[in-house]
């Protein structure tokens, strides 16, 4: 119930998107056609070696459609007068295909022809972005009265793609054209890269699947759009055409690949994980002859790869889906990702919008799909990253929170004796190589029992804090303070020894005295005796700890409310001169 609340709001506003997608598409298809549809065009076929002059000859039919003119020529005539375009301002643009030689002839009125030509390798400057050759008709004060193109060696004429446009019309076209394509393959690049990046320093196989994905539908849309011309003239043509249909077989494998293996084994049956991988890849693997071929079955093999990526998508689709149902947290950003592009190239197959987007035609939006989909995905990965890494941060404060409890004693907030255990170490063994004297102050209340057991344990823990407050304050640098269990404290002190070291430990003795204990139990006096070991040398907690007890039970022996000292033996630190355990006078302290 509570999912279908978070869902369908969700679904709305895709449906939104996706309505607004389709009417798009059917408004840039429904705009004035000024392509040529190569069955409505007169056709004749000859033999290549005809010269171009034989044009005035030729017979051309202007029905049927035309056939086996791949080892030939094949010849088509446009009569401007069936077509609304000006009688002297013409540009004719051919979608690029597969084809040796292209020669246009422009005739007019006066009986004069000129000729333009472009052969595979060699578009001069006859080629624009988007996968066009523009052919501009010679400005003559004689009416044009027919455009004829000639094709040499053509592979299929299905494939061929030609529009007469006004050269204001095809100048915007151009412009509008490159922007849009350096648009998506900027976006595909950044994103590309991006995924590549992620994939290596996460070594996550989808993410570089993805990147991979990217940077080849960025291949393909730089070799689509003729961009590689720029660097690489020679590839004009044929060439070119190959090597798009191979790379977009690839991207589409690419694709498949990146999907599935970014849902994992578990959350997909082994038939459909398998099955859908196994169709991707063959189209993969279908490119290769798909982009050597010449002739007849080329226009049947693009058929075959449209119904098999259609296939796909919907098999990729299959596999979102029972991944989201199944709970896989990647399937969701995956299957908000690829929606675009599989509504686009479904749309496509659907809508002819081979006029449309500046005359770049279906090509311009499946770029933007596919840039779509790597933003897209990249966002999700980031968005999830960062979502772990608040969670392990989150976690790891937790740890370190947890690690500190168990270092500090519930009731005053001091170090407990592991923590101070901890501490001692380092600060032993800093003094240890230093050679800095070092004492630990084992401090014991006097007495406390009878405290807790006149005013009850409440004021007996209110006097253990008031006490723990007053140590605490001589925590520092070079000092560290504890409770190590009932009511025994401790300090260890670095830096100090001899007479400076016993008043340190008598002004600890005096303040304790001192301490105000009248709202927990009036004006009864609270003592403590202190038990002092110190040493210069390298030692460990343990033989501190020993000597400073005993120097405690000294304390208490000799009467309380006193300071005792012990050194190690053989040490040559100094401390108040006196045979055995050193004390100091009982005192009346301050506060009682
Ligand atoms: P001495 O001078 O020999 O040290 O005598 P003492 O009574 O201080 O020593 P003893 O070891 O006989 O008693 C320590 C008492 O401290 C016993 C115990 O009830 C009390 N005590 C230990 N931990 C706590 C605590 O957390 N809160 C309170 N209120 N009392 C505690
Ligand atoms: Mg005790
Ligand atoms: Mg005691």
């Amino acid at each position: 119930m509570k999912r279908s609340r978070v869902v369908l709001p969700f679904m709305g506003r895709w449906l939104a998107l996706l309505l607004g997608i389709v009417a798009t598409l059917w408004s840039v298809a429904a705009r004035a056609e000024t392509r040529l549809q190569v069955d409505s065009l007169c056709h004749a076929v000859t033999d290549r070696q005809q010269p171009d002059e034989i044009l005035a000859s030729l017979r051309f039919a202007c029905d049927g459609t035309p056939a086996g003119y791949q080892q030939g020529s094949l010849w088509l005539r446009v009569n401007l007068d069936r077509l609304p375009v000006g009688p002297r301002d013409v540009v004719l643009m051919v979608h690029q295909s597969r084809f040796d030689r292209l020669a246009v002839a422009f005739s007019y009125s006066d009986g004069t022809v000129a000729w333009r030509q472009v052969r595979g390798g060699d578009f001069h400057g006859h080629w624009r972005p988007g996968g066009q050759i523009e052919f501009e008709a010679p400005g003559r004060a004689a009416r044009l009265t027919a455009v004829t193109m000639r094709y040499d060696g053509l592979a299929a004429h299905g494939l061929l793609n030609m529009r007469l446009l006004s050269p204001d019309e095809s100048g915007m076209q151009s412009a509008g054209l490159a922007v849009a394509i350096g648009a998506a393959l900027t976006l595909l690049l950044i994103s590309g890269l991006y995924n590549l990046s992620l994939a290596h320093a996460l070594r996550r196989q989808y993410l570089a699947w993805q990147g991979g994905w990217a940077m080849c539908m960025l291949a393909w849309g730089a070799v689509w759009s003729q961009i590689h011309l720029l660097v690489l003239p020679g590839m004009a043509g044929t060439l070119s055409a190959q090597t798009a249909t191979f790379l977009s077989c690839l991207a589409i494998a690419l694709a498949t690949i990146s999907a599935v293996t970014a849902l994992g084994r578990d959350t997909l049956p082994a038939w459909l994980r398998l099955g859908t991988l196994g169709l991707g890849i063959s189209i993969g693997i279908i490119g290769v002859p798909a982009s050597l071929m010449r002739g007849v079955g080329l226009q049947q093999l693009g058929t075959i790869l449209g119904v098999a990526t259609l296939a796909d998508l919907l098999a990729v689709a299959i596999c979102l889906g029972v991944a989201w149902r199944r709970g896989c947290a990647e399937a969701r950003d995956f299957a908000l990702a690829w929606s675009l592009p599989m509504i686009t190239l479904a749309l496509i197959h659907l809508v002819d919008v081979e006029n449309a987007f500046w005359g770049g035609g279906s090509k311009v939006p499946v770029l933007f799909a596919a840039a779509w989909q790597t933003i897209w995905l990249s966002v999700a990965t980031t968005r999830s990253l960062a979502s772990l890494r608040l969670e392990r941060d989150r976690a790891r404060m937790a740890a370190a929170q947890a690690g500190e409890l168990a270092r500090r004693d519930p009731l005053t907030g001091l170090r407990n004796r592991r923590g101070f255990v901890e501490t001692a170490g380092p600060m032993l063994d800093h003094a240890g190589t230093t050679r800095t004297p070092i004492a630990l102050l084992l401090i014991d209340i006097d007495r406390f029992k009878a405290i807790n057991d006149v005013y009850g344990h409440e004021a007996g823990d209110m006097v253990l804090t008031a006490i723990a407050r007053r140590i605490e304050r001589w925590e520092g640098a070079m000092c560290t303070a504890a409770r190590l269990g009932g009511e025994e404290f401790a300090l260890l002190i670095a830096g100090l020894e001899g007479f400076a070291l016993a008043r340190f430990a008598e002004s600890v003795r005096q303040e304790i005295a001192a301490c105000d204990h009248r709202d927990a139990i009036g004006d009864r006096c609270v003592t403590a005796s202190i038990g002092v070991a110190a040493t210069s040398t390298p030692s460990d907690f343990r033989q501190l700890y020993r000597l400073a007890d005993e120097a405690l039970y000294e304390a208490k022996r000799s009467g309380r409310d006193r300071v005792a000292s012990r050194r190690f033996p053989d040490d040559q630190l100094s401390l108040p001169d006196v045979a055995g355990p050193t004390q100091s006078p009982p005192r009346q302290s301050k506060g009682c």
